[in-house]
């Protein structure tokens, strides 16, 4: 059987006129002699709209109704498409996540899909039915439905494309591919062709709001080659493979960027074992996500400094974490809350020397100071003054030449 896995996220399912679109997508493929798997978000704006009920409802509605509530747009906009099929006079019904079943693990709304049974859609497919199955949610051993974070129906595509051994998996967006950088902020940003799931990964960590994080790592551990696409237009998009497929001159892929960032720096920390992570354990367990890391090296053997960053929305919280923690003890807090995050992704700096000088090199000559640095293989990141960030932005594009 070939199988094809199609995604399509809330701005393509947005309106009925959108899902009459997706509907006539759907068909070019079953026209192909594919067997087609669909799964959907919701309408763009409902899931944020349950949510929004949920607050008002209360401030700690409790996780496993949140899940309920939140993974209902989810049938909508099934419905809608299967709906649209049959009207065309194709066989289609659609699926909730709980009827399938696909099993989750883990904590109600960051769920993990384990695994999908396979039996009811293949018997559906050969029978040349469309299954439409609703992304973002699974069930637990409990019995109960989850949800599997924000976005999740990207997670949803790809876990049903490793279980269904599709032969290829499209994402359908807003936008028609990854782009070197965001085309919002530097209009001379280029449609990426082909970009490895290392890169794509980083990119999507740091800031590009193309696919969910974690379905690119299961994309990558299960071997899935991903086509990103616009369901507006018609044009090639992006496919995000292994390394060993591509085929590209170029160092640097792409230049990302966070806005909301802050920073946090602790003069005088004492330097002995067990200080840093006396310093993060109370951010964990306020699932306060800490970002950059630098420690200086202390220069008398007692003390040091320690600056790192969070997403600015914390500061206040960790400003407060921090001052109450009797573990750890500093003579100075220093805060700065305006501060973004600028950095290039390439595997090619793994091979080719003078990236980080070039880079530094870029930034100096539009006189713009770096705060932090951090680096990993395929990553290069520098922390700025948020007034620079555009012209880092665009100083980096053109130095790695990503607008030819
Ligand atoms: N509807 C869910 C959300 O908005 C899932 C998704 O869009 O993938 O987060
Ligand atoms: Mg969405």
């Amino acid at each position: 059987m070939k199988i094809i896995v199609l995604k399509f996220g809330g701005t393509s399912v947005g309106s009925t006129d959108r899902i009459k679109k997706v509907a006539n997508i759907i068909i070019s493929f079953i026209k192909k002699k594919y067997k087609v798997i669909v799964t959907s978000s919701a309408m763009s704006g409902v899931t944020n709209d349950l949510v929004k009920k949920s607050k008002s409802i209360s401030n700690e509605f409790i996780p496993e109704e949140y899940d309920v509530l939140v993974s209902s747009g989810e049938q909508m906009s099934c419905s809608l498409i299967a709906g649209r099929l049959n009207h065309l006079g194709y066989k289609s019904r659609s699926w909730m996540g709980w009827q399938i079943p696909i099993l989750t693990e883990g904590r109600h709304s960051s769920s993990r899909i384990e695994k999908i049974y396979k039996k009811n859609i293949i018997k559906y497919l050969e029978s040349g039915g469309i299954p439409i199955v609703a992304g973002f949610q699974g069930i637990n051993s409990a019995n109960r439905i989850t949800t599997i974070g924000r976005g999740g129906t990207d997670a949803s595509a790809i876990m049903l494309s490793r279980f269904f051994n599709a032969i290829k998996c499209i994402i359908y967006t807003d936008v028609d591919g990854v782009y070197t950088t965001d085309p919002n902020t530097i209009t001379k940003a280029k449609k990426i062709k082909v970009i490895s799931y290392e890169e794509m990964l980083e990119m999507a960590s740091l800031g590009a709001k193309v696919m969910q994080p974690h379905s690119i790592q299961d994309a990558r551990l299960n071997r899935i080659d991903i086509d990103v696409r616009s369901s507006f237009k018609k044009s090639l998009g992006t496919l995000i493979t292994k390394r060993k497929n591509i085929v590209s001159n170029k160092i640097i892929r792409g230049v990302s960027f966070t806005k909301n960032d802050a920073k946090v720096t602790l003069i005088g920390v004492k330097d002995k074992p067990g200080i840093a992570a006396a310093i993060f354990e109370p951010l964990y367990k306020n699932s306060i996500n800490v970002d950059m890391v630098v420690q200086n090296i202390s220069s008398n053997g007692r003390e040091t400094d320690l600056t790192f960053t969070i997403k600015s929305e914390n500061l206040s919280k960790t400003e407060k974490l921090l001052k109450k923690n009797k573990k750890i003890s500093f003579r100075k807090i220093i805060v700065d809350n305006k501060v973004s995050k600028v950095s290039i992704i390439g595997v090619g700096m793994i091979t080719t020397p003078g990236v980080t000088y070039r880079m530094f090199n870029a930034l100096a000559k539009k006189n713009i100071n770096i705060i932090v640095i951090s680096t990993s293989e395929i990553k290069i990141s520098v922390l700025v003054n948020r007034k620079n960030i555009n012209k880092a932005i665009s100083a980096l594009h053109k130095e790695f030449k990503l607008e030819n």
